[in-house]
């Protein structure tokens, strides 16, 4: 089952070398406002939602500052572990948003707060956030072209993880694709993902 991956502290290493990558990218790029050298500026956070043996490395969010004293701007990379400033990491989102929206057997908010020990105002204001507010987002909007216009916007992110699910061997590759997929909707920086070639459908689990 998809849910047992989030214990998984194998899944968060592999997004964790893969937001280092991202980071690696970032730099080479130099500052997108004077051309500099950018140096990294690492900063700590403390997510919830995943397994209580991470490593503290995994918790490090890469940030980068320009080395120009008369810029010293600060340019965050995409990242597949964070999303943005919420307190969950990413792949906890999205999986509990796509068990409550695939709906297998019946996963209501009561019993995914039991699962994943989250309160119910939080996973209210996610179901909220990605109703009303991710599918008009910028993000979304600069990812929209590159799926099958058939997905259901009102089930993201639950319709956009099934189509990867769907394409690879094992569901940690298909979660971990989709995580790279949304990060680079954070970030204008890179090259935009290959187009999915979406087959909606059920599936899950
Ligand atoms: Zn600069």
């Amino acid at each position: 089952m998809i849910s047992k991956l989030l214990s998984d502290a194998n899944l968060f290493y592999l997004l964790y070398l893969i937001d280092l990558d991202l980071a690696e990218q970032c730099r080479k790029l130099r500052c997108p406002h004077c051309g500099s050298v950018l140096h990294f500026a690492r900063y700590t956070r403390k997510p919830r939602g995943g397994p209580n043996n991470l490593s503290d490395e995994y918790m490090t969010r890469h940030g980068l500052c320009c080395s120009s004293e008369d810029c010293r701007r600060r340019t965050l990379p995409a990242s597949c572990l964070f999303m943005g400033r919420r307190v969950y990491w990413r792949c906890v989102i999205v999986v509990v948003m796509a068990l409550h929206q695939q709906r297998p057997k019946g996963t209501s908010i009561y019993r995914l707060q039991r699962m994943f020990d989250i309160d119910h105002k939080t996973i209210c204001r996610w179901i909220a956030y990605f109703r009303q507010v991710f599918p008009s987002s910028v993000s979304w909007k600069s990812l929209r072209g590159l799926v099958n216009p058939k997905l259901d916007d009102k089930r993201l992110p639950g319709s956009l993880l099934a189509v990867f699910l769907k394409q690879v061997p094992d569901l940690q590759q298909g979660l971990i694709v989709c995580m790279k997929f949304l990060a680079n909707s954070t970030c204008s920086r890179f090259l935009k993902p290959k187009t999915v070639t979406a087959k909606d459908g059920d599936f899950f689990l």
